[in-house]
């Protein structure tokens, strides 16, 4: 059924006169500009379940020129940084200062030294010194920096929805900045990767990118009683925030007309009319609640649809993981090792995380290290 009514959907948005909002599917015109290293164009691409489609191919640089970005990490207590989701005891949305990293190290979690200067390091050049580290992530100002991105133009639902893990690729802003699921969590690594008060952060890799619908953030810190406002994006709660890499968009946590959104599925996406277009079209609604993102996608997505020219990070040749090794993506190895990314994940975990003995690990698993270490080329032995 929803086919149907894409197609028609699709036929009518494929103009470009419509302003930019009128898409609630990808074409040329849906990324914004300012943010593109070259026009932007439909190719052919091969979706997942190995059909071949349209893809909007969009190439942006670490940072849309106009944005600005920051701050992550205080340098002391005396600062204040950005926010982190913190999912330990007190679990909560919280603002980087001293109330809260004094509460962390209560727990255990100790981010700074006895002169109250905050751990910090630079996922992109360097590795931890201590046990727990605010992590922060230098650009990649190299010209020749890219980041491709590759969206369906005409959606298609998929036989059952996506879930989205730590930072699984969601899709795109307008502004040309790549959207993930949650990044890593403190008790898995023990550092934080600190988000700026628009939910956005720097990877390995060196660009910038969200964890939040940053559009819509602030309606999530009053909801969360968060003292923190996004001061580089502007907020409307209706606008759209961007693509999923499902090619359905994504939108603010009210409709066109204010109101909150009914009847939505588990993925946070419904289909109803959006704002300049004809017909009823599936879409996601940001939440109230951070991160204020769909936590599944029910479309099916391109095959290899997140490339970079980055030394490193998600979506490089060198596949995932600076020095700092804080983002793991288990699907490549598993992939090869025919096994699910979740127990191998978990198996990983068991072992102590990125510092586990792999022999160990493959042992778990009843495999051999060999083939372990084969399928894991970016890792120490
Ligand atoms: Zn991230
Ligand atoms: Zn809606």
């Amino acid at each position: 059924m929803f086919n149907k009514i894409l197609s028609v959907t699709t036929f009518i948005s494929s103009g470009c006169l419509a302003p930019l909002a009128a898409f609630a599917h990808p074409d040329a015109h849906s990324i914004a500009d300012t943010a593109l290293k070259q026009p932007a164009k439909i190719v052919d691409c091969t979706l997942e379940n190995g059909e071949s489609a349209k893809c909007a191919a969009y190439t942006v640089r670490f940072l849309p020129e106009t944005l600005e970005i920051g701050p992550f990490c205080p340098a002391t207590l005396d600062e204040t940084g950005g926010v982190w989701d913190w999912d330990g005891e007190n679990a909560g949305l919280y603002r980087i200062d001293r109330a809260y990293l004094e509460m962390l190290s209560g727990l255990g979690y100790t981010f700074f030294n006895d002169d109250g200067e905050v751990n910090v390091f630079d996922i992109r050049i360097e590795g931890p010194e201590a046990d727990n580290e605010c992590i922060a992530g230098s650009l990649d100002t190299n010209a020749d920096m890219s980041i491709t991105a590759l969206i369906p133009v005409s959606p298609q639902m998929a036989q059952s929805p996506t879930p989205l893990g730590t930072v699984s690729k969601i899709g795109m802003g307008l502004d040309g900045v790549p959207v993930f699921a949650d990044a890593p969590s403190v008790l898995e690594t023990g550092h934080m990767p600190a988000l700026d008060t628009c939910g956005g952060h720097v990877d390995p890799g060196g660009w910038y990118h969200w964890h939040a619908t940053a559009t819509d953030i602030d309606t999530v810190f009053e909801k969360e009683n968060v003292d923190a406002t996004c001061a580089h994006v502007k907020q409307d709660q209706t606008a759209q925030f961007g693509y999923a890499f499902d090619g359905f968009a994504l939108f603010g946590s009210r409709e066109a007309d204010g109101t909150l959104p009914v009847g939505l599925d588990d993925c946070g996406g419904h289909v109803g009319p959006v704002a300049g277009q004809e017909g009823e079209v599936y879409h996601y609604h940001a939440s109230e609640s951070f991160p204020n993102l769909p936590t599944c996608l029910v479309g099916v997505v391109a095959q290899d649809n997140f490339t970079t020219t980055a030394a490193q990070g998600i979506g490089s040749a060198n596949g995932n993981g600076g020095p700092g090794g804080g983002r793991p993506d288990f699907s490549e190895p598993a992939k090869a090792l025919g096994i699910e990314p979740s127990d191998l994940m978990n198996a990983i975990r068991a072992e102590g995380g990125r510092d586990a003995d792999l022999g160990k690990v493959a042992e778990r698993l009843g495999i051999s290290k060999d083939a372990l270490e084969a399928a894991m080329p970016g890792r120490r032995p």
